[in-house]
């Protein structure tokens, strides 16, 4: 008993005699590696740069490049998924190469009808207030009021990745235009979704940067709001 268990202790260590030059290897790959930091490999780390032409907005960069749009507003630092410049710069993660991106072209006029997301008085008109411009209406309404989509269309964004605009819907409608609702208690929607006019996609909050319950509702043509005021028709019509 004794000889094998002398044999086995030696077997141990010879084989921890094998294993040393693959030690001595790990460790200078490792110091190798501190002293050269590589590229960051990984999935994340692979993308291209878009440079951002006339007319783009960032959900057309992200639905090109198929990249979720918060996703693609986190890797940029980007706060506001409406203030993009042309001329900027773009991370595209996962992107292989760079797309050619048709630009937007704003209808001449906006025949589409919006109906009101929220029945309420308007608490903040659009516009430029103390100093900041406002790129929407709040409409004041009760905690938890449902609200609805101003038209049909498809959910480009659900979420609240975006700092201020708290739980955020986006709708994209045929004609390309955008309606943006923020400061919800709830979405009730998911991005992709498609919606139809009147139909419930979220409940009034506070949430975000906001002072008491409303809904800040806005209308981008491309990437540049308008009066929602010119464009809204009561739903009766
Ligand atoms: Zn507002």
């Amino acid at each position: 008993m004794r000889g094998s268990l002398w044999e086995e202790k030696e077997s141990n260590l010879s084989q921890r005699n094998r294993a040393l030059p693959y030690l001595l290897l790990a460790l200078s790959i490792a110091i190798y590696s501190c002293a050269h930091p590589a590229r960051p490999r990984g999935p994340q780390a692979a993308g291209v740069y878009h440079i951002v032409t006339r007319g783009l907005t960032l959900w057309r960069i992200a639905r090109a490049y198929g990249v979720e749009l918060e996703r693609l507003a986190e890797v940029n630092g980007i706060e506001d998924p409406t203030l993009i410049k042309t001329g900027q710069r773009l991370f595209i993660p996962g992107a292989t190469r760079v797309l050619k991106i048709e630009p937007y072209r704003p209808p001449i006029t906006l025949t589409a009808r919006f109906i009101w997301p929220v029945k309420g008085r308007v608490t903040s008109s659009y516009g430029y207030r103390k100093g900041e411009s406002h790129t929407g209406i709040d409409i004041g309404a009760p905690r938890g009021e449902k609200v609805v989509a101003a038209r049909d269309g498809v959910v480009i964004y659900s979420g609240k990745g975006f700092s201020g605009y708290g739980n955020m819907i986006m709708i994209e409608h045929e004609d390309h235009t955008v309606t943006l609702y923020a400061h919800n208690t709830s979405n009730l929607v998911k991005a992709n979704q498609r919606v139809k006019q009147g139909e419930p996609i979220a409940n009034v909050g506070s949430s975000g940067r906001a002072s008491g319950a409303h809904l800040h509702f806005e209308i981008r043509v491309g990437n540049n709001p308008v009066n929602p005021l010119l464009y809204l028709i009561d739903s009766k019509e």
